[in-house]
């Protein structure tokens, strides 16, 4: 049973920031090739910081700027990465972004942006991982799966969040894309499963953990009594793209600090 990523390529979208950088630095140091995604000019600096940090350590990595909502930057970063590196066998679909409104505030410009990154974005990387992962088929020196897909969903795809609905709408709809897609590719050993983090210190979240008291009202929705970090969701990636988790396919795994026990009801209910 092979525990590393030794010799596989793993595309992860949105790797300049955050999470998707603590994917890409655990993956990386599991042996696997990584492709920093991120989508313009303005983060190719923090996309070549993550890509040199990672070939300092020792590992391979490159950056592919694609913004992940536009179909023919989504078909062309496949082409180019599978001519340049030969495939790749993990993708993990991590690009995501907030637009925040009161629901009868909320533009439709403000609904389509959350859409199309995190939700259509992750349908297009998806379907270009898929048909490389059945043109190559399974290489057993480097993994029993064909491939492996992970969606970086979030706890909000089961807690519904007031002044969010496009976001909790579009991480609602990865949960029934990724066990559709775990369906109908499980006979073709192509695994599919969702990370549903809870509050992890990234950019994307700086208001809920900035100020001493921001971080204190977090806290209470967290048993576990700390903010998570990009690491903590970099080695359960590492562990869903192994072959350590064969059998795991169509689940949607929560890394919260028990935020999904709803800490509310810990005093009665
Ligand atoms: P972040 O630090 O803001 O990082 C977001 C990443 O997505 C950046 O690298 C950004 O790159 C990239 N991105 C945005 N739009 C893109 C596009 N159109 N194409 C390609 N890349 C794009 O946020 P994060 O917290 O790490 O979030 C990563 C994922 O985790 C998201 O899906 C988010 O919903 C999910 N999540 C986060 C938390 C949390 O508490 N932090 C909790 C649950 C789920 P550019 O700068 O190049 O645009």
């Amino acid at each position: 049973m092979e525990r590393s990523l030794k010799n596989q390529v793993a595309l992860i979208t949105g790797a300049s920031s955050g999470i998707g950088t603590g994917i890409a630095k655990a993956m990386a140091e599991s042996g696997a090739t990584i492709v920093v995604n991120h989508s313009s000019e303005h983060s190719l600096e923090s996309a070549q910081t993550v890509a040199n940090d990672i070939i300092k350590k020792g590992g391979k990595a490159i950056t592919y700027q694609c913004d992940v909502s536009q179909e023919t930057e989504v078909v062309n970063m496949f082409q180019d990465v599978v001519s340049q590196l030969g495939t790749v066998d993990i993708l993990v679909n991590n690009a995501g972004i907030q637009k925040d409104a009161k629901f009868t505030e909320m533009t439709l410009d403000q609904w389509n942006a959350v859409i199309n990154v995190n939700l259509t974005g992750q349908f297009l990387c998806a379907r270009e991982a898929i048909k490389e992962f059945l043109r190559r088929g399974i290489d057993p020196a480097k993994s029993v799966a064909c491939g492996k897909i992970i969606h970086i969903s979030s706890v909000h795809e089961i807690i519904p969040w007031a002044g969010h609905v496009n976001y909790a709408s579009s991480k609602g709809a990865i949960r029934m894309m990724m066990q559709s897609l775990a369906q109908e590719y499980g006979a073709q050993k192509i695994r599919v499963n969702s990370i549903c983090p809870g509050a992890i210190q990234t950019p994307i979240n700086t208001n809920a953990w900035n100020t001493p008291e921001a971080l204190d009202s977090l806290l209470t929705l967290i048993p576990y009594n700390r903010i998570g970090t990009p690491e903590d969701i970099g080695n359960l990636a590492v562990f869903l793209a192994s072959d350590l988790s064969d059998y795991i396919t169509g689940a949607s795994i929560f890394i919260d600090g028990g935020m999904t026990t709803f800490e509310s009801f810990a005093t009665g209910g």
